[in-house]
């Protein structure tokens, strides 16, 4: 192309698109477990390449590679090398956001290394590191990483960090961490740093920009957008890396998705900027209301001055978001009752999809951490959090207002 892309939507649009043989517009259902040769020639050229392309769904298939292309592309949007050339990424489709965890974590660390990461992570992320690393002798370091003056002594205190995994903004409180000042200490002692960007997307962060070398999604959330696939992808700058190491547990461990998940996140995919756009204008409507309301004990989201992670947002993000998470003054009683009332909003769990999504920590997704952990990261009874939807935000506000005020 003679001109670069300028903007979002026309690389989520256009990047990755692959010709199809049969001239379909869009990439085709390449619903297939086995690829067909022409020849013998040819098929042990395909098991002697890098890319092994065209040979047997789990290693690989053209609907993942079309996602895996765009996601990248967007990755690496508008950032360069230090030499001054395009970043080049390389992503791989999972079946889920914690299959592609599994492969970070397992291409990355063996028996006696320590992975540091910190509070308020993922429920999932925090028991595949708990529960599943740990019984394979590999440490678990979980420190308060937003007390960023103890960061050198942790990695003094244990020269076998050999990945540093972040995960901001953080659910349900809506937590940040500085990506560039630990990704800077993190090199300086030799680790890696990957950060998982699932609630933020692209759009709103580039971690790749301060030096990190894994990007992790579950595409369930924003980044298919609808709701309608489970997820996950796994990228990295280090391209040999993620061709060979990364590949060979993605493709041993059998993490890979299928084609036709994989056909719903690409359309997903191609209107992320709009839907991003829309949820977060009305994010901050929502923050805002909730926020002046009389019955409202407080808000968590970063948009807001009083949200301790507020300045470090916005240094890192190009806008808060739409997730955010708030107590009634009634507490878990009050917290209830509005979560019943609701008429339009949706209660569920998850995030990132078209609808608002109504859902209460404290008995769903932290219902596996003990309360006097969760009450120490702010997951207090009644907290209630919400992922803001693309809906007109006066019809948002209205079902709000019915179900607290009721
Ligand atoms: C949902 C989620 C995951 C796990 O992804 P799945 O697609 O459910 O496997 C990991 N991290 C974050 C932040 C998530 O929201």
């Amino acid at each position: 192309m003679k001109n670069e892309l300028t903007g979002w939507s026309s690389v989520a649009v256009h990047s990755g698109n692959i010709q199809d043989p049969n001239y379909a517009h869009l990439t085709p259902i390449y619903a297939t477990s086995t690829f067909v040769f022409d020849n013998a020639e040819q098929g042990m050229e395909r098991f002697g390449s890098l890319d092994k392309e065209n040979i047997y769904t789990r290693w690989g298939n053209p609907s993942f590679k079309v996602c895996e292309q765009k996601i990248a592309a967007l990755e690496a949007f508008g950032l360069k090398n230090e030499d001054g050339t395009a970043l080049e990424l390389k992503a791989l489709l999972h079946a889920s956001g914690q299959a592609a965890m599994s492969t970070l974590f397992f291409s990355n660390l063996v028996s006696g290394d320590a992975i540091l990461s910190h509070q308020s992570l993922y429920g999932g992320s925090y028991e595949l590191m708990t529960k599943i690393l740990a019984g394979v002798g590999i440490e678990i370091i979980i420190e308060d990483l937003s007390d960023l003056s103890i960061l050198e002594s942790v990695f003094r205190k244990h020269p076998n960090i050999k990945l540093v995994h972040l995960e901001t903004p953080a659910n349900p409180t809506i937590r940040c961490v500085d990506i560039e000042h630990i990704t800077r200490v993190a090199k300086a002692y030799g680790a890696l740093v990957s950060v998982d960007n699932t609630f933020a997307t692209p759009y709103l962060q580039q971690p790749f920009k301060y030096g990190v070398d894994f990007v992790f999604h579950s595409t369930t959330k924003f980044l298919n957008g609808h709701g309608t696939a489970i997820g996950g992808i796994l990228i990295g700058k280090n391209i040999h890396f993620m061709k060979t190491k990364a590949w060979k547990w993605y493709a041993l461990l059998g993490g890979n998705g299928n084609p036709f998940d994989a056909y719903l996140l690409n359309q997903g995919l191609k209107t992320l900027e709009l839907r991003m756009e829309k949820h977060c204008e009305n994010g901050a409507a929502v923050a805002e209301y909730l926020n002046s309301h009389i019955k409202v004990d407080h808000v968590n989201y970063i948009g807001l001055p009083s949200h301790p992670d507020f300045l470090l947002a916005k240094k890192q993000m190009r806008h808060p978001g739409p997730m955010l998470s708030f107590e009634l003054k009634g507490g878990l009683e009050a917290g209830k009752k509005f979560i019943d009332r609701l008429e339009m909003c949706t209660r569920a769990v998850s995030l990132g999809t078209v609808d608002t999504l109504v859902s209460h920590p404290a008995s769903m997704t932290h219902v596996g951490v003990p309360k006097e952990e969760r009450l120490k990261y702010g997951i207090t009874d009644g907290l209630i959090r919400m992922s803001v939807g693309i809906e007109n935000i006066k019809d948002i506000l209205n079902d709000i207002e019915q179900a607290i005020d009721a």
